[in-house]
């Protein structure tokens, strides 16, 4: 058997009417840029999320430096983000003037860790980026807590995490502004790249969408940049978005059956989800001290795995320069040579879970517990 990581042409197939219809229509239209599709997409993100105001961008790293710009972000501002995620957000912070200021991840989570927040606070602190890594929420009424005392803003980084929930509530919605990612794989994927800004300040929404925009159509206020989703990106998202929340159960079935299966397996940890979070599961991701054996033998049984990310953001040679040592983010660091993410995708199969597990099982001699979980189980999906 094969299982790929992610399965996007399964998911087509599934709306392939939808999609094509959606597709037909741009075309027909040549409603490219902009458009009604663009327009109906942002106020549809808007209205699920609850937030006033949802800009439409070419991606999310675009999202995050025109909320940053938004922000007032000038030369020598520190803006504080996690040290183990996607290198967007701190490309972002650097893109916009600012310095990164590194914070390392909780333990538990894989989010950014509020202690090491309030650490690093200095008097040339202006902001927070928390990311809700893999789909989980970060702490957010802890960093909320630190961001008052402070006076800090927090644009919260969702390009994992659509529809995730802190204590009910969507998280997007805690923020000075929000970016979220349509990348093709993430839970709610364009065919191409697209992002989005969302907010509750009618003035901040009005000013990234006029700089957005080459600094305003017909009267050029400012210099801008050119970032725009595009309509064929547009009425795609529009076509997926109601599945999004029964995808998002499919992805939170997927991880009950691995977390069941995989439970005492080896030296494997599952995912550890904290109080009052709703988890969306972008990522499955299992820590193993043998993951790098793990992984090989996986990829030998058919089986695709990712590491995210193989190293934290502050040893990459980009970050050389920072004169960081693993002591610095003792989690991070401890982290990054354990994490493997497993295959997660809404249409992932009950046969395809268990063949996982049960090589997992096998990797680490222990095939006949898994056999047994998995008759156990049998109703997992
Ligand atoms: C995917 C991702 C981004 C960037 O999104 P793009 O749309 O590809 O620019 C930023 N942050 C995180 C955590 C991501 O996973």
């Amino acid at each position: 058997m094969k299982v790929p990581f992610v399965d996007l042409h399964a998911q087509y197939l599934t709306i392939k009417q939808e999609i094509d219809g959606a597709i037909a229509e741009v075309i027909a239209e040549s409603a490219y840029i902009r458009g009604r599709h663009v327009d109906a997409f942002e106020q549809a993100w808007a209205r699920t999320l609850g937030v006033k105001r949802c800009v439409s961008c070419a991606n999310e790293m675009d999202a995050i430096y025109i909320a940053l710009r938004g922000l007032r972000v000038k030369t020598g501002d520190e803006v504080i983000t996690s040290a183990h995620s996607w290198i967007s957000t701190s490309e972002a912070i650097t893109q916009a003037g600012g310095r990164v200021v590194f914070c390392d991840t909780d333990e538990e989570t894989f989010t950014i860790d509020p202690n090491d927040i309030q650490r690093k606070i200095t008097p040339a602190t202006v902001g927070i980026i928390p990311v809700h890594l893999y789909g989980q929420p970060a702490d957010m009424d802890a960093i909320m807590a630190i961001a008052k005392r402070h006076n800090l803003w927090i644009v919260e980084d969702c390009a994992q995490a659509h529809l995730a929930r802190y204590k009910g509530r969507y998280v997007g919605t805690f923020g000075d502004a929000a970016t979220f990612s349509f990348y093709p794989s993430k839970n709610l994927g364009a065919y191409g790249d697209a992002g989005c800004v969302v907010t509750n300040d009618d003035r901040l929404a009005e000013w990234m969408t006029t700089f957005a925009r080459h600094g305003g159509k017909g009267d050029h206020v400012m210099e801008g940049i050119n970032s725009r989703m595009d309509g064929l990106q547009a009425a795609i998202l529009n076509a997926k978005l109601p599945y999004l929340p029964a995808w998002t159960e499919a992805r939170r079935d997927v991880a009950a059956c691995y977390d069941e299966l995989l439970e005492d397996v080896g030296d494997v940890i599952t995912p550890k989800i904290a109080p009052d979070r709703d988890h969306v599961y972008h990522l499955y991701v299992i820590r193993t001290e043998n993951r790098d054996t793990l992984r090989e033998y996986l990829t030998e049984a058919g089986v695709s795995t990712v590491l995210n990310y193989l190293k934290a953001l502050p040893f990459y040679p980009a970050y050389a320069h920072l004169g960081h040592v693993p002591g610095h983010f003792p989690v991070a660091s401890f982290n990054q040579s354990r994490v493997l993410s497993l295959p997660m995708y809404p249409e992932m199969t009950k046969e395809m879970i268990t063949y996982i597990v049960e090589r997992i099982g096998s990797f680490f001699q222990e095939p006949d517990s898994i056999a047994v979980k998995v008759i156990q189980f049998a109703e997992c999906r």
